[in-house]
């Protein structure tokens, strides 16, 4: 843990905060800091802040550590933390609530990662299946890393594991509606989140 200035703490920051909570239906009073969540992460050795860190500094209202950090970016989501958690602490929802505060605020500490979500959720809306071929050609394009995975192409292609085909599913149009409801609803909670905290302030 690094030393926080609690003083310089605002009120909007412990809200901020707060709101990712409740994004996430977690109550932070809940954590006492027993770091099985963080025992029991896989990619913890990875991570510039542990799961258990993540919920101290939420719980200090010290949004700026939160929103800043590589951890929600790197989290792939196995709900092992969650699972471990003795008081049903749901960290992994709230690496997920972290996660799109951050990139509303515009920060995507890994930018990787953010580009593979919006390129992934672009393909499936599109096709109503991931096109693997496409998913990597767009990401790598976006990303930078021109030849990354390039190695396995070969044996890929061999395998019919990839190819020049696209995959479309029957109800692809109805997996669009779905994930643009989802994005709409997103969206929403947003602006009255937004609006919430400008009543408040
Ligand atoms: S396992 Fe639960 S109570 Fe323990 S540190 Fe993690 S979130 Fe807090
Ligand atoms: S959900 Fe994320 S933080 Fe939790 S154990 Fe898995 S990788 Fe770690």
């Amino acid at each position: 843990m690094r030393s926080l200035n609690l003083s310089a703490i605002s009120d909007a920051d412990r809200r901020a905060c707060e709101a990712i909570a409740g994004e996430a239906g977690v109550n932070l009073k809940d954590c006492y800091q027993c770091g099985k969540c963080t025992a029991g992460c896989p990619l913890a050795d990875s991570m510039d802040l542990m799961p258990r860190e993540v919920i101290r500094y939420l719980q200090l209202g010290a949004i700026d550590i939160v929103l800043d950090a590589k951890t929600p970016w790197i989290c792939a989501q196995c709900v092992v933390c969650s699972s471990r958690c003795p008081q049903n602490v749901d960290i992994c929802s709230v690496m997920r609530a972290v996660r799109l505060a951050s990139k509303h605020a515009g920060k995507r500490p890994v930018p990787e990662a953010d580009i593979f979500d919006d390129e992934f959720i672009a393909n499936v809306r599109a096709h109503g299946v991931s096109n693997e071929q496409y998913l990597a050609a767009f990401y790598n394009l976006k990303s930078g890393h021109l030849m990354q995975d390039m190695g396995n192409a070969t044996r890929m292609l061999a395998r019919g594991l990839v190819g020049p085909a696209i995959h479309n599913t029957k109800g692809r149009a109805n997996v669009a509606a779905v994930i643009d409801r989802a994005l709409e609803a997103d969206a929403e909670r947003r602006a009255k989140a937004a609006e919430t905290r400008g009543g408040e302030a």
